[in-house]
């Protein structure tokens, strides 16, 4: 009967990916409010436009070539609960800040995107979760069901698919405003760095924040003062997971008559749903949305060429993205032979590390963390492997909020394993919090004057 409901003859791109195999979807029970949400979703107005998702594409082809540098960065999951004003502001201005540092450090654009205003689904280890002895479906983020270890709660909503199109735009709204109204003033935006520098933990990157300080300073004296030291280009981008959701915010763009997914600019397939013959690279084959595939250690150079064939066909240059995460320790030996077998075979890959999925282990307290210290050393192993092989190290993909949780264990401030349960508040994957994703920018600054 699903089939047969859902079918939408409509559909701006084929249903082929219906056929496929889909991992990770929620089990609805209820199939006819499911095509009831789906239809009413695709009468919603776009989220993005094609006009932004193609100059994204061509940001990232510049990235891709070394002339510019990508900076994704937000929580793990996003929240209905915390899709409100304050939190979005924190997020957006500490990936503001950290762009301001490492535009000085790359001394090439940064391309600014969140994993935001629509990163609400989550690819989960288990489709049960089990505890004293009651078994549930396990959370898969708020856009599938509720969080609470409750029956109620566990049952996948598609009430909750409109709920999170809804998150979405007034998240993305309230971004559009900050990034165009002058609150992302590159003379604000230093202020606050200014603010961070002042922590004598920071001792270690205070000759480049001088450096940027007089930088600056050089640019107001001149009188520089174009749009782009005002407004800024942010970027959403969120897992592509749910397929239901993903088909039906997919359109044809009137301009060009193509197939975009309008829920976000940038949408990614995880490592876990990244089968070459799997429904989610089926789909994201067929919109023209730049699209990203996490890949994790143990991916074959056969896999990634599949992907490339599959997914860039026509080998277009910030068409499709590699957003490596192999963890500190295997980096330096998995990523070589892959990006030398990328590079001999031509076609262009925009090259990303999110340098936190491989890093993930469980504090003696019993939280699931990360060391700053490990998180720092997949970046630079992601570095020094590009730089080996002479290819571009084009950005990075962080985990991260604004607020002042203690989730990854490090940093200047030297979260512990007994200070992580002072602020754990993360439901899924740990962030670094607002100093710490400050600390990265200056690391990676760094790292990227050397490079
Ligand atoms: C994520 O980005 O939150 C995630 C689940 O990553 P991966 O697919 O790389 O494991
Ligand atoms: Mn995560």
């Amino acid at each position: 009967m699903l089939e047969k409901v859902t079918e939408d003859v409509l559909s701006p791109i084929p249903d082929t990916w219906r056929t496929l195999p889909a991992a990770q979807q929620p089990a609805y029970p209820d199939a006819a409010r499911l095509a009831e949400v789906t239809a009413d979703l695709r009468s919603r107005p776009p989220l993005v436009f094609a006009g932004e998702v193609d100059m994204l594409q061509t940001r990232l082809a510049a990235a891709g070539r070394g002339e510019a540098f990508v900076l994704t960065g937000g929580d793990c999951a996003e929240t209905f609960a915390e899709s409100t004003a304050d939190h979005l502001r924190l997020k957006i201005q500490t990936i503001l800040q950290m762009a301001v540092v490492l535009t000085y450090g790359a001394s090439v654009p940064v391309v600014k995107m969140g994993r935001v205003a629509g990163q609400y689904a989550k690819p989960r280890s288990a489709d049960d979760e089990t505890r004293d002895g009651v078994t549930l479906p396990s959370y898969r983020g708020d856009a599938v069901n509720g969080h609470p270890f409750t029956a109620d709660a566990r049952v996948p909503d598609p009430a909750r698919l409109m709920e999170a199109y809804q998150r979405s735009a007034t998240s993305f709204n309230l971004i559009r405003a900050f990034t165009m109204g002058g609150y992302a003033d590159m003379r604000h935006v230093h202020q606050w760095n200014r603010g961070f520098m002042e922590n004598p933990a920071y001792k270690r990157y205070e000759e480049l924040a001088a450096e940027i300080d007089r930088a600056i300073r050089f640019m107001e004296a001149a009188g520089v003062d174009f749009d782009a030291m005002r407004t800024v280009d942010f970027y959403s981008s969120h897992e592509a997971l749910l397929l239901e959701y993903e088909a039906a915010m997919t359109r044809i763009d009137s301009r060009s008559g193509e197939p975009y997914n309008t829920s976000a600019h940038f949408l990614w397939i995880g490592e876990r749903t990244r089968d070459v013959n799997g429904a989610h690279v089926e789909m994201l084959s067929h919109v023209r949305n730049p699209v990203g595939v996490k890949i994790g250690p143990t991916v074959t150079k056969e896999e990634l060429f599949a992907l490339m064939d599959k997914l860039n066909p026509r080998g277009e240059e910030g068409r499709l993205t590699f957003i490596t995460r192999m963890g500190a320790n295997r980096i330096r030996e998995a990523l070589p032979p892959l990006i030398e077998a990328v590079k001999a075979d031509g076609r262009p890959v925009v090259w990303v590390t999110d340098p936190m999925h491989g890093n993930t282990i469980n504090s003696s307290s019993g939280y699931k963390t990360r060391n700053f210290d490990t998180i720092l050393d997949e970046v630079a192993g992601f570095f020094e492997s590009h730089r080996e092989a002479g290819t571009v190290p084009a950005g990075i993909h962080v985990e991260l909020t604004g607020d002042d949780v203690t989730e990854v264990i490090g940093g200047a401030e030297e979260i512990d394993d007994s200070t992580l349960a002072r602020r754990y508040e993360t439901l899924v994957d740990p962030r670094l919090n607002h100093q710490q994703s400050l600390e990265m920018a200056f690391s990676v600054a760094q790292m990227l004057r050397k490079a």
